[in-house]
C-alpha cells in the first residue's frame, strides 16, 4: 500500500519512463576522479592495522584472494588513496573499463547488472511462455500478456483507437462541473489527472487505511522545473514542451494548433508547480498528514465536485481523507475558476495521450524515448522486450514474481538474509544502548520500535490475483485493464484495516524499502543476488554488501522521518525534549556534510538526501559490528591479497556501489533523488565511519578521516 510519504526505497526505482511522462528516476553514481597522487593503503602493508587492537589474542591467518571470498579485484585503482577517494579506490578500473551501455543511463555492478541477469532470464522464460506455455496457468497468463506486448503490427493498427474512450470524454469539458466528471473518471481509469489519489495508512491510528489527495498533475520531474531558469532547466523545458506539441500532432491536432496549445500547457503547469510543495517540504510527516477529511477538502477545493468524485470511485461514503498540500488544492481551485475551458480539454488530452504513450504506436514511444533522452542522456531506447517485461511486472507482478521465485530464488539466500537481519537487529540494540547522547527514557522507547520492527524477505506471504482481461492481439487494452484493476485494488484498501502483507513492490525488483507507518522492511527476492549476496560469498563481503542494505533499511526507522512514528507506526513523540536536541544537531551535521559535495556541477541537496543519508551511515556500522560478531567465534582470520577481514568489509560495501553514469542523469538525480550519488554514498559514510580510517590507518584530516565525523547511530 501507499503510503502519503513517498516510499523510502534503497535506491532510486530501476524501471525507466513506466508512466510515458518523463523519465522515472533510477540509481545514481559518478564517473571516476583523477587518481589521487597517495600511495595506496590497501595491499600488503594494509594487513597490519596501525592502531593497535585492545587485547584479545591473535587468530591465526589463513591467506585467500579478494575473488574467492566474492570482491572484484580487477576493479580497484591502487594507485587511489583509499583515505582521500575510497569510491576511486575501490571501484575505479572499473569504471574506466566499464561503457554504459547505449540504451542505459548509467552502468552500475549492482543494480544495473542484477537487472540484466534477471533480464535474460525473464527474456528466456517469457519467449517460451508465450510459444509454448504449456499446462501452467502462471506461464499462460505470462505468455499471453507478454505476447501481446511484442505484437507490434497489432499495437500499429489500432493506433490511438484503445484510448479513444478516454478522449471521448475529455472533449465533453465545458466548465468545472464537466471538468469534475472527467478528471473523476480518469482517476477511476488509473490516470492520476490534476492531482493525485490513493490510500494511505492513517498517520495517527496505523492500523488504519484512509484516502490521501496529493499533489500531482505535473508532466516534468519536478515543479523546479517550471520555475527556475537557468540555461539547462530552460532547455529540458523547450524539450517537454516540443514533447507536448508533438504527442498533441499525433493525436490529430494541427501542427501550428498544437503549439499554442503546448503554451497554454506549460503555462497552466507552471502555476500548477508555483502552489506545489518542494521535495524537501514533502518529506517531512507532520507536513504532509493534513487530515482535514472530507469536508475540509470541499471546502479548499469548492469548484471541484468532490461528491461526484467520491462516488465516482467507488467511495460515496467515505469521511477520513488526508491531504499532502492543502495550498495545492487551494490553488488547484483558483486555476479552475480562471482557466479556460479549451484549455483544459488541451491539458488532459495531453495527459491521457502521454501516459499512455508506452502502450501505442512506435511514433508516440520514440517520441517519449526523446524526452527520456534530455534528461538521461541515453543514446538508445531500450530494446522492445526489455520494454514488455517492465510491463508484465508492473501488470502482472506477483505472477511473474512466482515464477521468478521458483526458477531462480534458493531458499538458502532467505535463511541468510533472516540471519542477517537477526545479527544488524542485535548491533543495533548494543549500538542503542552505547549511546552517550540518548536518556534512559528514550532508549527504552527505540528498543520497543526495534523489537517491534517486521521484516519481509524474498516474497510476500500471499500473492495477488489478477482477473482482468488479456487478449490475444491488444496490448494497450490489456494494459490499461491492468492499470485500471491495480486502480480498484488500492481504492478498495480505503476504509479497512491496514494489510501488513501487502507489498508495494514485486518480486523480482532489485531494491528494498521500509514503510514507517507499518515499522516494517521488505527485501524483495530481486536483491539477494551478487554482488549484495551469495551463498559462497564471505562474511565480510557479503555483510558489506548486503548486510550494509539491510542496516540501511533498519536505520530508516531511526532516521530524520522515521524518528517521527513509534514502534506500531503512529506519527508520535516518543523523544524526551534534551535527547531530541542532540538528535536534531547531529542530523543537522549530516544536512552540513553532504551539501558540501557535488555532482556533475550540480551541489548535493544535504535536507533533500539526509534520510538517505543517515541510512547509510548508520547501515554501515551496524553491518560492520554484525560481521565482527558472527565471525568472532572463527578460529582463524582471513586475508585476501593482503586485505584485512574489515578491509574486505569496506571494499564490498564500494565495490556493491561501482557505478558510472551520464552527466545528464545526474543533473536529474540531483534535482529528484533522495539519495546521493554512489560516489558520496561511498565516501560520504565512510567520512562518517571512524572504524574504516582505523582499517585503512588514514591520517587525521584526510578527506575520509575529518576531525568531525556526523555519526547519529
Ligand atoms: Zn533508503
Amino acid at each position: 500500500m501507499r503510503s502519503a510519504l513517498s516510499m523510502i526505497l534503497l535506491a532510486a526505482a530501476l524501471a525507466a519512463c513506466g508512466s510515458g511522462k518523463t523519465p522515472a528516476a533510477q540509481p545514481a553514481p559518478p564517473t571516476g576522479g583523477e587518481p589521487a597522487a597517495a600511495p595506496p593503503t590497501g595491499g600488503e602493508e594494509a594487513a597490519a592495522p596501525a592502531e593497535p587492537k585492545p587485547a584479545g589474542p591473535t587468530k591465526p591467518v589463513t591467506n585467500s584472494s579478494l575473488a574467492a571470498i566474492g570482491l572484484d579485484p580487477a576493479a580497484l585503482d591502487r594507485t587511489a588513496d583509499p583515505c582521500e577517494d575510497f569510491f576511486q579506490f575501490a571501484c575505479g578500473n572499473w569504471i574506466k573499463n566499464t561503457q554504459i551501455a547505449p540504451d542505459k543511463p548509467l552502468a552500475m555492478r549492482s543494480f544495473v547488472d542484477i537487472q540484466d541477469r534477471n533480464y535474460e532470464y525473464e527474456h528466456e522464460m517469457l519467449e517460451k511462455a508465450m510459444k509454448d506455455p504449456g499446462k501452467d496457468p502462471l506461464l499462460q497468463k505470462l505468455g499471453a500478456y507478454y505476447g501481446a506486448c511484442m505484437d507490434e503490427a497489432s499495437i500499429e493498427k489500432a493506433g490511438l483507437k484503445p484510448i479513444q474512450p478516454m478522449l471521448a470524454q475529455v472533449a465533453k469539458v465545458k466548465d468545472a462541473k464537466s471538468l469534475s466528471a472527467t478528471v473523476t473518471y480518469l482517476q477511476a481509469q488509473g490516470v492520476n489527472a490534476l492531482f493525485g489519489f490513493g490510500p494511505t495508512e492513517d498517520f495517527v491510528d496505523a492500523t488504519k487505511v484512509i484516502a490521501n489527495i496529493d499533489q500531482g498533475g505535473l508532466g516534468l520531474p519536478d515543479r523546479d522545473y517550471y520555475l527556475k531558469d537557468d540555461a539547462k532547466v530552460k532547455a529540458l523545458r523547450q524539450a517537454y514542451t516540443d514533447y507536448v506539441t508533438a504527442v498533441l500532432v499525433e493525436a490529430g491536432h494541427k501542427p501550428d494548433v498544437a503549439k499554442q496549445e503546448a503554451a497554454d500547457i506549460l503555462a497552466l503547469e507552471t502555476e500548477m508547480a508555483k502552489v506545489s510543495k518542494d521535495r524537501v517540504a514533502m518529506r517531512d510527516p507532520k507536513g504532509v498528514y493534513n487530515k482535514i477529511d472530507r469536508d475540509g477538502v470541499a471546502k479548499a477545493m469548492p469548484h471541484f465536485d468532490w461528491n461526484g468524485f467520491w462516488k465516482g470511485v467507488g467511495l460515496a461514503n467515505v469521511k477520513d481523507v488526508t491531504v499532502t498540500a492543502p495550498d495545492f488544492l487551494t490553488g488547484v481551485d483558483a486555476l479552475i475558476v480562471k482557466t479556460k475551458p479549451e484549455v483544459w480539454r488541451s491539458y488532459l488530452t495531453f495527459h491521457v495521450v502521454a501516459d499512455s504513450a508506452p502502450l501505442l504506436t512506435k511514433k508516440l514511444q520514440d517520441l517519449n524515448f526523446k524526452l527520456e533522452q534530455a534528461f538521461t542522456g541515453q543514446a538508445e531506447q531500450k530494446a522492445r522486450w526489455k520494454r514488455c517485461i517492465d510491463s508484465t511486472d508492473s501488470s502482472l507482478g506477483d505472477v511473474l514474481g512466482q515464477v521468478f521465485v521458483r526458477d531462480r530464488f534458493p531458499g538458502a539466500s532467505k535463511t541468510a538474509a533472516e540471519d542477517q537481519v537477526k545479527a544488524i537487529s542485535a548491533a543495533m540494540s548494543a549500538d542503542i544502548d552505547s549511546l552517550p547522547w540518548m536518556d534512559a527514557a528514550t532508549k527504552e522507547k527505540a528498543h520497543k520500535k526495534l523489537q517491534a520492527m517486521a521484516y519481509q524477505i524474498g516474497y510476500p506471504s500471499k500473492w495477488r490475483t489478477y482477473s482482468f482481461k488479456i487478449g490475444k492481439n491488444t496490448y494497450a487494452a490489456n494494459a490499461m485493464a491492468g492499470r485500471k484493476a491495480e486502480t480498484q485494488r488500492l481504492i478498495a484498501k480505503i476504509g479497512k484495516p491496514t494489510d501488513r502483507e501487502d507489498w508495494q513492490m514485486s518480486a523480482p525488483t532489485v531494491n528494498a524499502y521500509y514503510n514507517p507507518n507499518q515499522n516494517k522492511m521488505v527485501f524483495p527476492a530481486g536483491i539477494l543476488q551478487p554482488p549484495f549476496y551469495a551463498v559462497d560469498h564471505s562474511i565480510p563481503a557479503n555483510l558489506g554488501a548486503m548486510g550494509m542494505v539491510v542496516g540501511h533499511e533498519l536505520t530508516h526507522g531511526f532516521d530524520d522521518q522515521g524518528a517521527q512514528f513509534d514502534d506500531v507506526g503512529n506519527m508520535k513523540d516518543w523523544w524526551q525534549p534534551e535527547t531530541q536536541k542532540q538528535f536534531k544537531a547531529r542530523t543537522q551535521c549530516v544536512v552540513d556534510q553532504y551539501s558540501k559535495y557535488e555532482i556533475a556541477g550540480v551541489k548535493l541537496n544535504g535536507a533533500l538526501t539526509q534520510g538517505e543519508n543517515i541510512a547509510d551511515i548508520g547501515g554501515i556500522k551496524l553491518a560492520l559490528n554484525a560481521y565482527r560478531t558472527l565471525r568472532a567465534p572463527a578460529k582463524d582470520t582471513i586475508v585476501a591479497d593482503g586485505f584485512t577481514e574489515d578491509q574486505q568489509f569496506f571494499l564490498a560495501f564500494g565495490q556493491a556501489w561501482c557505478a558510472k553514469a551520464r552527466p545528464e542523469y545526474e543533473q536529474l538525480l540531483a534535482s529528484v533523488d533522495p539519495h546521493s550519488p554512489a560516489r558520496w554514498r561511498v565516501n560520504g559514510t565512510l567520512s562518517a565511519t571512524p572504524d574504516f580510517a582505523k582499517a585503512f590507518s588514514c591520517k587525521i584530516g584526510a578527506k575520509l578521516r575529518p576531525r568531525n565525523a556526523c555519526v547519529v547511530w
